[in-house]
């Protein structure tokens, strides 16, 4: 028998979970379909396990550098297993929150494999098999790495994060394939613990998207992190090998332990796959339109799934636009400030237009800086690396802002805020930001864009 909701969402990740909520408290009947966990790869294969092994991993290099503070710290020590264990409580925390939400909510839960049928139906596939029929049905599938098929499939030797973030063992030697977020996060995680690492890049710089500048200024920043990076080359010949990987960087020949395939990630449409349903695409994405529709009526689809920045935040920020929509609410989603944080140490952090951007699209702009090592607090933590960059246009609007060093992916909200509610004029400079914090820096790069800081 065909059960009928107001909504069935395929997929309880951050773009799921929080449009069921939505919804439900609103009255809405809604049916959750999810075939792993609750929380998707965000909280199980994603931000919150890799935060939670960075956590650690940051400890760890405070403790090995306490004498800066003054402070004996005897020799540091950690146990993996333990490590590994406070992260998965942590993700257990979470999840089971989350599911005491959806419980609240009255949102029901169906687990298994969602596969979507004509005329707005699901078919659930596995221990629980459903038939489901909804008025709406939302597509929150995301994303899963994309490893293309010439490479090695061999996730023993290879791994994805998906391995890299719940393996056991530490190996002595780590190739990172691809300096994005994921390979710098989890390849600093690996370092720390005694992996040597190298990670290589096939683009001129490590972090695409953030300023040229700024990701020249953080290589050596890496370096003396105890991380090789390399950047414009390619990883050839990567094969297994007498139980390692063996490859060519830069025509050399190089062996080791383990590799870490973070070359991106592309939309999971599986829930397509053995199903009379075709929906228009977009490259790799599910094109839609601005309220989220795809090309069938009815049929919505927001998150990693669709175009965009591949951000937990993002597939949240869609869902509750989508919600929105559904109130009546005009106007569609505004992606000119999503803010990117990198959360290896030093953070990186930027939100709208980089220098290259601005250019390009002609913005008019005036940069200005201010270094961590003239900011109190930053020298009082003991943390004086980094920089704050503000870009503003002759009318005080802020076209762009990177942050690198303590807190940043929390000081990025300030230039975030400020964007997204397009403030110009004198308004910001006339913001008491406390004393002494590291959100000075920020109003000190903003007003030296407008030549009128005042230490510098
Ligand atoms: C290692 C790593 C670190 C990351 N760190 C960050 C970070 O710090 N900050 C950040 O913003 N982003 C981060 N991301 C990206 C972030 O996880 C994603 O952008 C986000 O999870 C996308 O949300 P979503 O709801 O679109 O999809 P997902 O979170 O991928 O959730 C989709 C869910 O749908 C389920 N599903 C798919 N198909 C079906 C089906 N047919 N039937 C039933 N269920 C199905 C999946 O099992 C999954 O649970 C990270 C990603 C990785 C891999």
């Amino acid at each position: 028998m065909t059960a009928a909701y107001d909504l069935v969402i395929i997929g309880a990740g951050p773009g799921g979970y929080p449009l069921a909520l939505r919804q439900a408290r609103k009255g809405w009947k809604v049916a959750l379909v999810e075939a792993d966990q609750v929380g998707g790869t965000c909280l199980n294969w994603g931000c919150i396990p890799t935060k939670a092994l960075l956590a650690s991993a940051k400890g760890l290099h405070f403790l090995r550098h306490a004498d800066r503070l003054g402070l004996t710290a005897g020799t540091p020590g950690f146990s993996w297993d333990k490590i590994q264990e406070r992260k998965d409580t942590v993700v257990a925390q979470l999840r089971g929150g989350i599911e005491k939400l959806l419980t609240g909510a009255g949102v029901t839960l169906v687990r298994g494999w969602g596969t979507l049928q004509p005329d707005r139906k699901v078919t659930v596939t596995g221990s629980e098999p459903a038939e489901l029929e909804g008025k709406r049905i939302c597509l929150a599938v995301g994303s899963i790495p994309g490893v293309p098929a010439v490479f090695p499939q061999d996730r023993s030797l290879f791994w994805t994060s998906n391995e890299a973030l719940y393996t056991r063992e530490i190996p002595d030697t780590l190739l990172v394939v691809g300096g994005g977020v994921i390979g710098l996060e989890l390849g600093q995680v690996f370092a720390e613990f005694g992996s040597k690492v190298t990670v290589v890049e096939m683009m001129p710089q490590i972090l695409p998207g953030l300023d040229t500048a700024t990701a020249k200024r953080l290589l050596p920043v890496f370096k003396k992190a105890g991380l090789e990076i390399l950047v414009g080359q390619k990883v050839e010949g990567l094969q297994a090998d007498q139980g390692r990987v063996t490859c060519q960087i830069g025509g050399q020949t190089r062996i080791f332990h383990k590799a870490l395939l973070a070359i991106g990630r592309r939309p999971n449409l599986r829930c397509l796959e053995g199903s009379p349903v075709k929906l228009e695409q977009k490259g790799p994405f599910l094109a839609v339109n601005e309220r989220f529709e795809t090309s069938q009526p009815g049929v919505f689809a927001i998150g990693d799934a669709v175009p965009g920045p591949m951000l937990a935040h993002k597939a949240t920020y869609d869902a509750e636009q989508l919600a929105r929509q559904w109130d009546g609410e005009t106007g569609g989603p505004d992606y000119r400030s999503v803010p990117c944080c990198v959360y290896t140490y030093p953070e990186i952090a930027w939100v709208g237009l980089s220098e290259e951007e601005a250019r390009r699209q002609e913005v008019p702009y005036k940069a200005g800086r201010f270094l961590f090592s003239a900011n109190g607090r930053a020298l009082a933590m003991g943390e004086p690396d980094g920089q704050a960059k503000a870009l503003v246009d002759p009318e005080g609007r802020l076209v762009g802002a990177v942050l690198w060093g303590p807190e940043a992916s929390d000081l990025i909200q300030e230039p975030t805020l400020l964007r997204a509610l397009d403030v110009g004029g004198h308004a910001f400079s006339q913001v008491i930001h406390p004393h002494p914090t590291l959100s000075e820096a920020f109003l000190e790069a903003y007003e030296n864009a407008l030549g009128r800081n005042l230490h510098g």
